[in-house]
């Protein structure tokens, strides 16, 4: 006979440092009180990440191209190719965005576009090369998704594309595309896009070829919540199997301006999920909060709630941005949020090395 898990237990469990089963998981997710599980989840952050440390990075999200033939349904900054609204920004255009963030302080970009028809391998070759003879700037850059769009393209493997990306000057390859790593909702919500076994493989080559990587999840959009607790045990799995993940990001997903539609999660779903994924994630270092979706507010309120980062500054943020919603924020004014939020702020590297307290 299945019996129901104890919250009891459960907390014994946590407590003791012990591995939640995804049943748990789930139990907490659907069941858990939403100030015990914040609770719970400071608890946990404060063994990892004693001192009240607060981290967060200076960088800027470069969307190199809107053109995109994947056509993902909650995508609302994508156009299709010959759309007059499509761009594709030129090198000299992508070097100037560079030169503003090194201004800033800036220490990494974030390079994420659309599949672009036209754009092959050779090309971000060439392009990752010229910057990193320009620049003194990590890239972050190109999600599982477009490596493996390039991979296809090119006939060449994931592994033979990221060696290449890397001798170019890739550093880390950010998390992106995961949404919900459970092909039943990938079919509803964006058919076209890398299916989620193929979206860990590029990955679990990336973190065995010596690159370092983040895991997002874009939830509330079609997903259940054992659906979500799919996706927070592919990446812990994952993560036992690699330890390349340097992160967990997980973000509501924006339904404004999209062809899915639908309506945004709220707070209180965001600070649950991410305690949740917190407590389950006993194997991934770094929670991120998602400010740009959340606002300043919520986004103190998370810090309370198993997150220990507070992302980048996104100098320039334009995916969300897309759906209606607009939040950015300058490196002292996320110092004052973080002090005010009772932590003591710190810049870090893409490796979360900490460069300068506040
Ligand atoms: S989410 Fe990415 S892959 Fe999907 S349509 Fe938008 S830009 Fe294209």
């Amino acid at each position: 006979m299945r019996t129901e898990p104890d919250l009891v237990l459960i907390i014994l469990k946590i407590r003791q440092g012990e591995r939640l089963s995804p049943e748990e998981g789930l139990f907490l997710l659907e069941r858990g009180d939403l100030l015990t599980l914040g609770w719970l989840a400071d608890e946990v952050r404060k063994l990892k990440h004693p001192g009240g440390i607060v981290t967060f990075v200076i960088d800027r999200n470069i969307n190199y191209t809107n053109i995109c033939l994947c056509g993902c349904r909650f995508c609302a900054f994508y156009r299709s190719p010959g759309d007059p609204e499509g761009y594709l920004l030129s090198p000299e255009e992508i070097f100037r965005k560079i030169e503003e963030t090194l201004a800033a302080g800036g220490t990494q970009i974030l390079m994420q576009g659309g599949l672009h028809p036209e754009l092959d391998l050779e090309y971000f070759e060439e392009l990752f090369a010229a910057i990193k003879a320009r620049y003194p700037i990590c890239l972050h850059s190109l999600s599982p998704v477009e490596i493996d769009y390039l991979a296809r393209r090119s006939g060449l493997t994931v592994a033979e594309v990221i060696t290449r990306l890397r001798a170019a000057g890739l550093d880390s390859i950010p998390g992106g595309g995961a949404e919900i790593l459970v092909d039943r909702v990938r079919r509803e919500i964006s058919p076209h896009k890398t299916k989620a076994g193929r979206w860990l493989e590029v990955t679990a080559t990336a973190h065995r070829l010596g690159l370092k990587t983040t895991a997002t999840m874009m939830f509330g959009s079609r997903e259940t919540l054992a659906e979500r607790i799919a996706h927070l045990d592919a990446v812990r799995r994952l993560q036992d199997d690699t330890g390349g993940f340097t992160a967990f990001i997980p973000w509501p997903y924006q339904p404004g301006n999209t062809a899915l539609g639908g309506e945004p999660a709220s707070a209180w779903d965001y600070l649950r999920t991410l305690a949740v994924s917190r407590l389950y994630l006993d194997n991934v270092p770094n929670l991120q909060v998602s400010w740009v979706t959340q606002g300043a507010k919520i986004a103190q309120v998370a810090l309370a709630f198993g997150a220990n980062d507070f992302g980048s500054t996104m100098l320039e943020e334009n995916v969300v941005r897309a759906a209606g919603v607009c939040n950015t924020s300058s490196a002292p004014e996320i110092a004052a949020l973080i002090k005010n939020a009772g932590f003591r702020p710190a810049q870090r590297d893409n490796l979360y090395k900490i460069l300068k307290y506040y």
